[in-house]
């Protein structure tokens, strides 16, 4: 089964055409996005990109590739409360929402989705909770956004990571695979201390769960972005737990950076659009 993986387009629409050309080259079963695909701005911006920009752009995709199969998460980038507007994505049987569920394909494999990241830098909050349940609410920012009734509302570090729970917690509760060799999991952050997980300084800021789950449960794939940077950094995009793949297709060059491959040969046939 062949796949293009792709994550953090964000606003990037040259990067989106781009990847409409990726998958006429390689006619891929599966085309998957890591999350982060919506532009800056307010919960009805995101909105109208769903139903104007994505929907039309999905349909593009189902005519280059009738058969293949779209899925998508969303990440730390994106407000929680646009995933409403994928209704119609979705009753097209257009691409396949994935935010903690998990859809089976016809000849065995399961696609599991998470998009939450460990807490960041950054404001914006809906997809943040801690990793661990031990570790410390970062309280700076002190000022944060989430999205609540399709408004940006402010909040504070206290009260947002002491009630959303885990990163380690979520990942017992995510639906099962039947086999985990079977198993690809598309999850924005990218585990703890890997080729995958380093800012410009070098530091790793993936998730520790995330690791600890990889290396218990062997998923066949884990495929990951948030830390756009870490390519450039480790000069690696792909980095093997055990049997598990796990993967960066995170932006950053001037030319779309997608990763391609077959799940029957996955190191064998493994590429990026820009080999370093
Ligand atoms: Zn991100």
């Amino acid at each position: 089964m062949k796949i293009v993986y792709v994550s953090d387009l964000h606003t990037n629409l040259k990067n989106y055409d781009e990847l409409l050309i990726v998958v006429k080259k390689n006619k891929p079963d599966l085309l998957i996005i890591g999350g982060d695909i919506f532009p800056r701005g307010k919960v009805s911006d995101h909105i109208n990109f769903a139903e104007n920009y994505l929907y039309n752009y999905f349909s593009k995709v189902k005519e280059i590739v009738p058969e293949a199969m779209i899925f998508f998460i969303l990440g730390n980038d994106d407000w929680k409360d646009a995933e409403k507007s994928f209704a119609g994505i979705e009753e097209k049987g257009l691409a396949y929402y994935c935010n903690c569920k998990k859809v089976s394909l016809k000849n065995r494999f399961e696609i599991i989705g998470y998009s939450y990241v460990p807490p960041s830098p950054f404001k914006k909050k809906d997809f943040e909770k801690l990793d661990l349940k031990e570790d410390a609410i970062p309280l700076n920012p002190s000022e944060i956004y989430i999205s609540r009734g399709g408004e940006v509302v402010v909040t504070n570090p206290s009260s947002h990571f002491s009630s959303v729970g885990t990163i380690e917690e979520d990942l017992n509760l995510l639906p099962l695979p039947l086999d985990f060799s079977r198993s690809i999991y598309i999850l924005h952050s990218p585990p703890f201390n890997t080729a995958l997980d380093k800012v410009m300084n070098g530091l790793s800021v993936g998730s520790r769960s995330i690791r600890a789950f990889i290396e218990k449960k062997q998923p066949l794939l884990t495929l990951h972005g948030h830390i756009h940077e870490s390519y450039s950094v480790t000069k690696r995009f792909y980095e093997k737990i055990g049997k598990t793949v796990s993967i960066n297709a995170g932006q950053i060059n001037l030319k779309v950076d997608a990763v391609i491959f077959d799940t029957e040969d996955i190191e064998g046939t493994i590429v990026h659009t820009n080999p370093l």
